[in-house]
């Protein structure tokens, strides 16, 4: 591989970098970070892509890159660009045939000859208008000489008229001569960059624009109609196509055909056009192409299309999460740095300020020991903080600002978990440390980032038939099976027989989208438990947690932010699971607020979230014999 890593210029103490949020790093703030002159050296994580791109650029290969939107896909293609030699780059001109209107000539020169070409026709072009209006001027004075001499003076002027008018029908024929640069690199100091992404047709291919005077002395020349496409103007370079999937598949096609051919003719895109008529020599358009997407875009895009850059090139995949160690926190210290510096007009900002960031990095990362590399969005918090700084005329940004930040730029789920919870307030819906018989404070994670307290109710009524579990809404499917796990553990303790019961299980707030079912069993089991055997549930409790059929409870998602939910609603007491644990990243202000309960099975589950003594601990101690203990070892779901 190819080392690329770059001294940040700072000194630093590896004894604490293990424990120190900034890895050691000793600043008094970002500006005292030396940021790397090549966008290649700025990529932070991503190492496989990274070597690819580099690999890529040396060997002309195409690449396709697969991941989530903002972990650098085109910032790679940007930094492949700087890799590529600019030695090759070219001018494309496109000339008048006088053969055929319709078929412009091409003509390829090394850039900035291109130029020199121009001016050279432009010259030329206005010395022989200079010697045509003398000429004309000429024969004008002669013919009206004439006229004065035979004094046929209305002769002479008709004359003198037609003569006018003959040079200048005629005087287009100059201005064909005069080439149409479609691609200018003369001053380009790299190869080109060109980022295609939701490109229609004629601006990822090219075109010929609609001439409303098709004839009578008025047209523009076809060949100064040509419109170069992303294609073109990539060439030699690199064209970045992200999305891939949304060109429609006949442009995608052609896409595929000016990869095979290295060149491509300009011809009008919208089929009614007078541009339509023309059609160019074919234009050079040699790039590296760079394709991107999730997952989902690679599968629904013409698949000869994915094959050709398959055959002829790489595919990586991009990383969401990296693993969290000093010199990666180094790194993160240097990405603040870059981001301010690429703005321009932030003021950069202090250590304390960076390790609140790097904590927000930790925080989204929802694993544990990691760091997200979801970069675009912890881009925009940086320019959020600093934003307020800059707006307050600050020398530094602040770890305040970075606080007040993260409050404004919430996710739209976000917003709206905090919205609802705001709303909820008002209503009945409060958390109270009333019991309730078969009623639950669940937590579910929306979009995401944000947390919401979904409360479950269940009730328990003598079937009529068979017995069923009946859900509201697309819960359906996640009661049924929570219902199934907790009855064999239900079975072993008591004589009540669920399938002879009708279990209705109610999410209060359903129709939520995003729920996310699954690490709502233990909710639900504690619901239904509680409604089977008439014992109340707090309701300061609130909890997660995905429950076997032992018993065990099985880690999460998004514990984070689900606890920081429960603590934002009012609740006092939050179970999670024990294999959680080490994810629990809350911020300072919820620590206070609420009482975070590992568990490992239901037992310690209901120990913690049941009450009215006698008839709970006498159901807790029959659980505790029958259920195992947690398998640390499971995954989260
Ligand atoms: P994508 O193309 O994957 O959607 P971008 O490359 O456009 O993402 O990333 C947006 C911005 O986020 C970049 O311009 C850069 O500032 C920052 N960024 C993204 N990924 C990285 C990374 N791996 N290292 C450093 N900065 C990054």
């Amino acid at each position: 591989g190819s080392e690329v890593d770059v001294d940040p210029g700072v000194e630093i103490d590896e004894e604490n970098a293990e424990d120190d949020l900034l890895g050691g790093l000793q600043i008094d703030t970002t500006d005292d970070i030396e940021v790397p002159d090549r966008l290649v050296d700025q990529v932070i994580g991503q190492d496989e892509a990274r070597d690819i791109i580099i690999k890529a650029a040396k060997q002309r290969r195409h690449v396709m890159m697969i991941g989530s939107p903002g972990t650098g896909k085109s910032m790679l293609a940007k930094a492949m660009s700087q890799l590529l030699p600019q030695e090759d780059l070219q001018d494309v001109l496109v000339y008048h045939n006088p053969d055929d209107g319709n078929a412009p000539k091409v003509r390829t020169v090394p850039a900035g000859k291109g130029e020199q070409i121009i001016d050279a026709h432009k010259e030329e072009a206005r010395k022989r208008n200079q010697m045509r209006s003398i000429l004309m001027w000429i024969i004008i004075a002669i013919v009206i000489g004439y006229a004065l001499l035979t004094a046929n003076i209305l002769l002479g002027i008709l004359a003198a008229g037609i003569i006018w008018l003959i040079f200048r029908y005629t005087s287009r024929g100059t201005d064909a001569m005069v080439p149409n640069m479609i691609v200018d690199n003369g001053d380009k100091r790299q190869a080109p960059f060109e980022d295609a992404t939701g490109a229609h047709a004629g601006a990822l291919l090219g075109d010929v624009r609609h001439d409303p005077f098709q004839s009578g002395g008025m047209e523009t020349p076809s060949h100064d109609r040509v419109e170069p496409g992303s294609i073109h103007k990539a060439n030699k370079g690199v064209l970045f196509v992200d999305e891939i999937n949304t060109l429609d598949i006949r442009t995608q096609q052609k896409l595929m055909t000016a990869i095979q051919e290295g060149e491509f003719s300009i011809t009008g895109q919208s089929e009614r056009s007078s541009g339509a008529m023309v059609q160019t020599e074919p234009v050079p358009c040699d790039f590296v192409m760079i394709a991107a997407g999730n997952l989902d875009a690679m599968e629904n895009m013409h698949p000869a299309l994915r094959n050709r850059i398959k055959g002829y090139g790489y595919e990586v995949y991009m990383d969401d999460t990296i693993e969290d160690t000093p010199e990666m926190r180094r790194k993160y210290a240097r990405f603040v740095a870059q981001e301010v510096e690429r703005d321009g007009r932030l003021p950069h900002f202090t250590d304390d300020a960076v390790e609140e960031l790097i904590l927000e990095a930790k925080r989204r990362s929802g694993r544990k020991n990691h760091l997200t590399l979801h970069f675009r969005s912890l881009g925009g918090l940086v320019r959020v903080a600093g934003d307020i700084a800059r707006a307050e005329d600050r020398e530094y940004t602040t770890r305040d600002d970075v606080l007040q930040a993260k409050e404004r730029s919430r996710s739209i789920e976000q917003q709206l978990a905090d919205d609802y919870i705001e709303r909820r307030k008002d209503y009945e819906l409060q958390v109270t440390d009333d019991g309730v018989e078969g009623r639950v404070n669940g937590l579910a994670v929306m979009g995401e980032d944000s947390g919401i307290m979904l409360p479950v109710m269940a009730e328990i009524a003598p079937a009529q038939g068979g017995g069923q579990v009946i859900a509201t809404g697309k819960l359906q499917e996640m009661a049924e099976e929570s219902v199934q796990n907790v009855s064999a553990i239900i079975k072993k303790f008591s004589d009540v027989d669920l399938s002879e019961k009708d279990i209705h299980i109610q999410f209060v707030q359903a129709g939520q989208q995003g729920v996310d079912g699954d690490s709502a069993s233990i909710t639900v089991a504690t619901a239904v438990i509680s409604a089977l055997e008439d014992i109340p549930v707090d309701q300061s409790v609130a909890m997660t947690g995905s429950l076997s059929v032992r018993g065990d409870v099985l880690p999460v998602g998004g514990v984070t932010h689900k606890i920081e939910a429960a603590a934002k609603a009012g609740c006092e007491t939050v179970i999670i699971p024990k294999a959680n644990e080490q994810d629990v990243m809350i911020e300072d202000e919820y620590e206070e607020m609420v009482d975070i309960v590992p568990c490992a099975n239901i037992s310690e589950v209901l120990e913690v979230a049941l009450q009215g003594e006698p008839k709970k601990d006498s159901l807790v101690d029959r659980l505790k014999q029958i259920t195992g203990t947690a398998l640390d070892k499971q995954q989260p779901v």
